[in-house]
């Protein structure tokens, strides 16, 4: 008899994305090239880019993704209306501005 799965392991098998956190090495040396890469805490590449600010940026993502779904959570529990609908507002469209929409728009399927 199979046990069902457990939460953790349903969200890990949904992840797309290398799970964090992602650390920032600044300064490799890529050829002629001064460049921040940005590793898993495994020490799995992520990306490596010029701009150190961008970089820290980049690292910081897995962290600002959990951060945005517990405020879209948080914000969905202040009003039962908000939570039937799934935003804020009447209609939800691609442009509607309220801030569980942007939150859907910036997270999209991660
Ligand atoms: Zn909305």
């Amino acid at each position: 008899m199979n046990t069902p799965n457990t939460t953790k392991q349903t969200q890990t098998d949904k992840a797309k994305h290398t799970p964090g956190p992602w650390e920032l090495m600044p300064h490799m040396t890529s050829g002629w090239q001064d460049l921040n890469e940005i590793q898993s805490e495994t020490g799995e590449y992520i990306v490596r880019v010029r701009n150190e600010a961008n970089a820290r940026l980049i690292a910081s993502a897995p962290e600002l993704l959990e951060a945005l779904k517990e405020a879209k959570e948080a914000l969905l529990n202040l009003s039962p209306e908000a939570r039937e609908r799934g935003h804020y507002g009447d209609f939800k469209n691609d442009d509607c501005p309220c801030t569980i929409c942007k939150i859907d728009k910036a997270i999209g399927d991660a």
